[in-house]
């Protein structure tokens, strides 16, 4: 291992060993309710074997904090990361948009080498672990060289970022990107030869070797099936790969109506929308996971929900791009389920995400509490909803095993310092709603995976190194 002091190592518990253990936090969040009086105990294995009663066991006492499930990061790309602070300036003439920005992502993706997405990966995947998300689903689409030619393994790249998560301490769904082409009768873009695999059976190729070598490695990742977007896989593709996908039983995500030029040259192409596409042609599933899912109508909803389709929304990375609102309050209304991400990574903070949800809602429609479901009653029924999108439906959409804190799942969790500022003096009643509106990420103070701890007082073990080699990485590659 690199990096870290010795008084590091020595507040990291349980670090380096895997035996059974119980931890006993003032308050512990059990999907519904917070607890007290409970503990936690996980098995050698790091999988929940009981919550019981603090009496009846020893137990590892977690003082002033509340235990919640891990978050589940349902949509991110790493590498992005290099790219922070970096295009908040005009480029255009009259209006800079999602596409203008796109353009200087590419200019940054063009540039990174194989340890490159290593170094931005694992600092975004720090970041993620300070902030309590223990799983992540990695929709990750740079496979070649920068000229287009491909690695003599076709999977270095995704490996350095699986690599990247594992080194952390996180779960990871390699969502692998499936992307032909530019667009619908659109000239070849050079700046996307690291993108393009013409061929889906290539892509399959390279899918299940990948697959194969993730679980002979038997660490904690896995794979899953993206095909980009309808613009980027023509409907032949998109059907083989995602037959493919349903067949081995794998989650499919795809980015699906995120700007309106998107669903207007599908309608060009196709003669229907984005969703009505992938509906009638038998495409969705309670697997698939739209991306996105802005700009849709009603019927479109109703099509994801019957075929119990996921939709993971990112507003904070949606309102950076002008992408749009994405209709919670309708999607919940058809009982879709909404996951979150954090995209393109101008922030890393899930809650933020959640609550976002729901503020740009309110400002819509001039309302509060908007998403709340009338029949739930009590203080905690809207945040219990938003935090179920950052946990449970995070985990359903990349496959993961945890999202709840019950036996049999993974133990998976953060703590939360019940004494800081920006949550200190909450009920318990109030506390989900407290922290999900208004904990600043240094209230999360300890992150466990599997039974072992990645952060402690609220810092990671290889945080100095990770830092220091993602600033010498940023000099390389914009001084
Ligand atoms: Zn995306």
């Amino acid at each position: 291992m690199v990096g870290g002091s010795d008084a590091d190592r020595h507040r990291f518990h349980n670090l380096d060993s895997s035996n059974s253990t119980t931890w006993l936090p003032d308050l512990l969040w059990d999907g519904n309710a917070f607890r007290t009086d409970v503990a936690l105990e996980s098995d050698e294995a790091g999988t929940v074997a009981r919550v019981v009663s603090a009496k009846e066991v020893e137990s590892t006492r977690l003082r002033n904090c509340a235990v919640l499930p891990g978050l589940v990061n349902a949509h991110s790309h790493a590498f992005q990361r290099v790219i922070r602070g970096r295009t908040e300036h005009r480029t255009a003439n009259q209006h800079d948009s999602f596409w203008t920005w796109r353009e200087m992502m590419y200019s940054a993706a063009l540039r990174l080498t194989p340890e490159d997405v290593y170094d931005a990966s694992r600092m975004a995947f720090l970041e993620m672990a300070l902030s309590g998300v223990t799983a992540v689903g990695e929709f990750h689409y740079l496979h070649h060289a920068p000229d287009g030619s491909p690695y003599n393994d076709p999977n270095l790249l995704a490996k350095q970022v699986v690599r990247a998560a594992n080194d952390v301490g996180l779960r990871i769904a390699l969502l692998r990107v499936a992307y032909a082409r530019a667009g619908f009768e659109t000239l070849a873009n050079p700046q996307q030869l690291r993108f393009i695999e013409t061929s889906p059976d290539v892509y399959l190729r390279n899918l299940d070797q990948l697959a194969g070598e993730l679980k002979a490695a038997d660490k904690m990742a896995w794979t899953g099936v993206a095909p980009h977007s309808v613009r980027a896989v023509p409907l032949n593709y998109l059907k083989k790969v995602i037959e493919a996908a349903n067949a081995r039983g794998l989650p499919v995500h795809m980015h699906v109506a995120e700007q309106p030029a998107e669903v207007s040259a599908c309608i060009e192409e196709y003669g229907r929308s984005p969703v009505a596409l992938l509906s009638t042609e038998g495409l969705l599933s309670e697997r698939f996971t739209a991306v996105h899912a802005i700009h849709v109508t009603p019927k479109a909803i109703r099509q994801l929900a019957d075929a119990r389709a996921i939709v993971c929304a990112c507003p904070t990375t949606e309102r950076n791009l002008g992408d749009g609102i994405v209709p919670a309050d309708k999607l919940f209304a058809e009982n879709v389920r909404v996951s979150l991400g954090s995209d393109s990574h101008v922030q890393i903070d899930l809650f933020e995400d959640a609550r976002a949800l729901e503020y740009q809602l309110r400002l819509q429609r001039m309302e509060r509490v908007v998403l709340a479901n009338a029949a739930d009653g009590g203080p905690a029924a809207l945040a219990a909803r938003l935090f179920e999108c950052a946990t449970v439906n995070g985990a359903q959409s990349i496959g993961a095993p945890g999202g709840v804190l019950e036996q049999g799942r993974p133990a998976d969790f953060f703590t939360v310092d019940l004494d800081d500022p920006s949550i200190a003096g909450a009920s318990v009643e109030d506390l989900l709603a407290a922290i999900v509106f208004s904990a600043s990420r240094v209230a999360i103070k300890d992150v466990w995976v599997g039974g072992k701890q990645i952060v402690a007082e609220g810092r990671h073990a290889d945080q100095e190194e990770i830092v220091s080699r993602f600033k010498d990485l940023q000099r390389k590659l914009w001084s």
